[in-house]
């Protein structure tokens, strides 16, 4: 059975579904291919231990296709202040959503919950159809079309394609484009837990010989902690019971997590840093995850993923309406040349970040420490770093500047 599409979107995770809305809205016939749909959300279900902090910017595209009220529906947690402190140095700098007028700098949201609500609001739209629980098999690629051969029988002949289909994307292979990666050689190590204080408006980042640990606040008395930490730690913490390794992360957390009163979940992902030799080539284009993978030390990577798609259905919209073939590798190119350099830019201050804050003798953790007094004691800067960090910097999209779709 063959069908046909405008933009066929391989992967329906945060980022391919909310490419899916933007382009749905904007009159696009999409279709969508994911392996396996979220599970319905119900408020009395367990915390996802994968949490998002999803900036300004973000969720001004949230906005634009319409996710963001549901989001709010079911759980999200906004947060109005980020320490980040060097536990040897004692510098410190918090940065205040009051400092640039906004009432906060983000706001933490499950993965689950951020894929559930873009699914939602997909669902209204009579322009978008999915294919789900289904699995990209073989793609040709032609000169006026791409054809996909999906694993339950269905082929979907398309004028574009676009791999939004994770780290390991199917697409990004079968596409022959390579990977520039290194491995981090360090793990992070994720817990959900409920604690002795309340529902906190702080993430926290501290810098430890050890390695680094954060807080982020989730809905209720509860949190999630992460400490990045080499595999061989991990493993060796991940083995212990849950009495003990409780017992361990009370020792190890500062008292600023307010007590840990008990461990809900825990688990570790492994950190590489991936980007994709190109993000297109003719009919085809690579989004999120799919083209670039980064550090998570100021979780940045969905974030990312989410201005790729401002900017694709930006270039997308703008071409359509031009009279231009949309699957042209010219009008792809513009959709690179706007975010590969932001990507690679992010990338490489998270590489800065992890060295510099790599547990180091010497005069490392003294210039750590200047530089946190600086950026506190510097109003000017603290104020461009608190900008910077709510995604509202460099060359925005529309969709993220005004929450619109263009
Ligand atoms: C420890 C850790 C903490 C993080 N914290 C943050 C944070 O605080 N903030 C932040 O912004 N980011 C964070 N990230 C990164 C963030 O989780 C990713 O950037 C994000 O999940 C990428 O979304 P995506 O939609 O591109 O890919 P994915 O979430 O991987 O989605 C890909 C989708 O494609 C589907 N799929 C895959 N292959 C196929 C196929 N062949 N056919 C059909 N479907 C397919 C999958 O089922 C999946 O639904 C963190 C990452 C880690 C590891």
């Amino acid at each position: 059975m063959e069908q046909h599409a405008d933009v066929l979107i391989i992967g329906g995770g945060m980022v391919g579904a909310a490419l899916a809305c933007a382009l749905g809205r904007s009159g696009f016939e999409v279709h969508v291919v994911e392996a396996q749909a979220p599970e319905p959300f119900a408020p009395e279900q367990p915390l996802d231990l994968r949490v998002s902090a999803v900036s300004l910017a973000s969720q001004a595209l949230l906005e634009a296709v319409d996710a963001w009220p549901q989001v709010l529906a079911m759980r999200a947690v906004p947060f109005r202040r980020m320490r980040v402190w060097d536990q040897r140095s004692f510098g410190e700098t918090v940065f205040d959503s009051r400092d640039i007028g906004e009432p906060a700098l983000g706001h933490i949201v499950e993965n689950r919950i951020l894929q559930l609500a873009l699914w939602r609001a997909a669902e209204g739209l009579a322009s978008v159809r999915w294919h789900c629980p289904a699995r990209l098999e073989a793609l040709a690629i032609e000169e006026h079309g791409v054809r996909a051969r999906l694993n339950n029988g269905i082929t979907v002949q398309a004028r574009l394609v676009v791999g939004a289909d994770g780290a390991h994307s199917r697409l990004r292979e079968l596409a022959h484009i390579g990977l520039t990666s290194w491995d981090y050689d360090v793990e992070a190590l994720v817990a959900t837990v409920r604690t002795r204080a309340p529902q906190q408006d702080i993430t926290w980042q501290r810098f430890t010989p050890s390695g680094p640990q954060a807080l982020l606040p989730l809905p209720g008395p509860h949190a999630s902690l992460v400490w990045y930490l080499p595999p061989d730690e991990v493993a060796r913490l991940k083995a212990l019971d849950d009495d003990t390794f409780l017992e361990m992360l009370r020792r190890a957390f500062p008292r600023e997590l307010g007590g840990v009163e008990r461990l809900l979940e825990r688990g570790s992902f492994r950190l590489t840093r991936r980007h994709a030799q190109t993000y297109c080539k003719p009919r085809l284009a690579l989004a999120g995850d799919a083209a670039h993978t980064i550090h998570p030390l100021a979780g940045q990577g969905v974030n990312l993923g989410f201005m790729d798609v401002a900017a694709l259905a930006e270039v997308l919209i703008k071409a359509r309406d031009a009279n231009e073939d949309i699957g042209a590798l010219h009008v792809l190119q513009r959709y690179e040349r706007w975010r590969r350099g932001e990507n690679l830019l992010m990338q490489t201050a998270m590489d800065v970040f992890h060295h510099a804050f790599k547990p180091a003798r010497g005069p490392l953790p003294w210039l750590r420490g200047l530089a946190l007094h600086a950026a506190n004691d510097l109003p000017p800067l603290r104020r461009l770093l608190t900008r910077r960090a709510t995604g509202r910097a460099g060359d925005l999209p529309w969709p993220a500047r005004s929450g619109r779709l263009p």
